[in-house]
């Protein structure tokens, strides 16, 4: 079986299969979605899942590659033509960030600014400067290093958690990520409050900066980054009311106006790794509140089947540090559709000024 899928891995992403889709006149363009670009070893595994750190010489060989091969563009440029109707031309990428790591600025930006090539970092603003780390991070790193053998939470029905070995860590840290993003913004605040307080929080000790500062992203923004929304607190959105998500959505732009100076006007939907990450509800919370486009985490292509408030994009990962692997994903993203009914739901809901439009299914 082994073998078999072997090779149809290798068939499926030979030169002669990707060239032959890459000529391909249909599809759209990629918006590819990274996470975090770091080579301090200490950083994937404690506060990253490891497969969302990608090395910042596997960046840089990246970014090169795009620069060579594509158009890379701006995000604004990607929603401007799906909104006046002009097809997306095959060779059109655009480079964003997902929720606002210190070393987006470190190293992604540094490799980006010498190579005169744009992205779009959209920032969850509560964690900004470290002020509350992401949660994510934050339930990772209390995981990884309590001392504790064992963990019981009366949020969890007094049950016992075996955290005696590293795979039963990292098995509980997926468990209650998935339940943190299934339930409501109370019961989330309860859970977490309530594991920091048996296994520790080390982040509030340790002295490593998590999340870029206010001061970093202003000159990002200055250089000609983009600068998008992430929420406040990086709940999903979907199991929020609407004046909950109302909030986290306007002011994360708030406050990201109020210190950049300037519009801010481009969202991306947080915990994407769930289906139920957007839907119209909140799609139309978004498009009520002025901003003109939301990313989601969907595999698919940037194409005019699609609401600029259900962009699909192309998750970055460790795998595509071979440069042959990650052409064959975007061109897989390319012609693919983004199936799920999330993104469908959305994909009639257009943008008009600062005010909700109420079209859309
Ligand atoms: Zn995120």
């Amino acid at each position: 079986m082994n073998v078999l899928w072997r090779s149809v891995r290798g068939v499926r992403n030979s030169r002669l299969v990707i060239g032959a889709i890459a000529s391909l006149p249909w599809g759209g363009g990629v918006v590819l979605r990274y996470h975090s670009v770091n080579d301090d070893p200490a950083w994937a595994g404690n506060y990253m899942q490891p497969s969302l750190v990608i090395h910042p010489d596997v960046f840089e060989q990246q970014v090169a590659y795009l620069n060579r091969h594509y158009e890379v563009v701006p995000i604004g440029e990607i929603v401007d033509s799906m909104l006046s109707g002009r097809r997306l031309s095959p060779r059109t990428v655009s480079i964003t960030f997902d929720d606002g790591y210190v070393d987006n600025y470190r190293h992604a930006f540094r490799i980006l600014k010498q190579q005169g090539v744009p992205a779009a970092f959209y920032i969850t603003t509560g964690a900004v400067g470290d002020k509350t780390p992401l949660w994510t991070v934050r339930l990772r790193a209390a995981i990884r290093r309590t001392e504790h053998k064992q963990i019981v939470c009366r949020s969890l029905s007094d049950r016992s958690i075996d955290v005696s070995t590293e795979p039963r860590r990292d098995e509980t840290i997926k468990w209650l990520t998935g339940l943190v993003k299934h339930c409501g913004k109370n019961e989330a605040d309860d859970l977490l409050a309530e594991v920091f307080d048996v296994c520790g929080d080390p982040l509030s000790s340790d002295g490593t900066r998590i999340m870029v500062n206010w001061d970093e992203l202003r000159e990002m923004h200055s250089a000609g980054m983009t600068i998008g929304v992430h929420t406040i607190s990086h709940y999903n959105l979907t199991t929020l009311t609407d004046r909950e998500a109302e909030m986290e959505i306007a002011g994360s732009r708030d406050q990201l106006e109020r210190e950049l100076g300037g519009r801010v006007e481009h969202f991306a939907y947080p915990n994407g790794r769930t289906n139920a990450h957007c839907d119209t509800r909140i799609a139309r919370l978004v498009a009520g509140v002025g901003l003109r486009s939301a990313v989601t985490s969907v595999t698919g292509p940037a194409s005019l089947r699609y609401s600029v408030y259900g962009i699909p994009r192309l998750g970055m990962a460790i795998r595509d540090k071979d440069l042959r692997l990650m052409e064959a994903h975007m061109q897989y993203a390319r012609i693919g559709r983004a199936n799920t009914e999330s993104v469908q739901s959305i994909a009639t809901l257009r943008p008009e000024g600062r005010g909700c439009t109420g079209c859309g299914g």
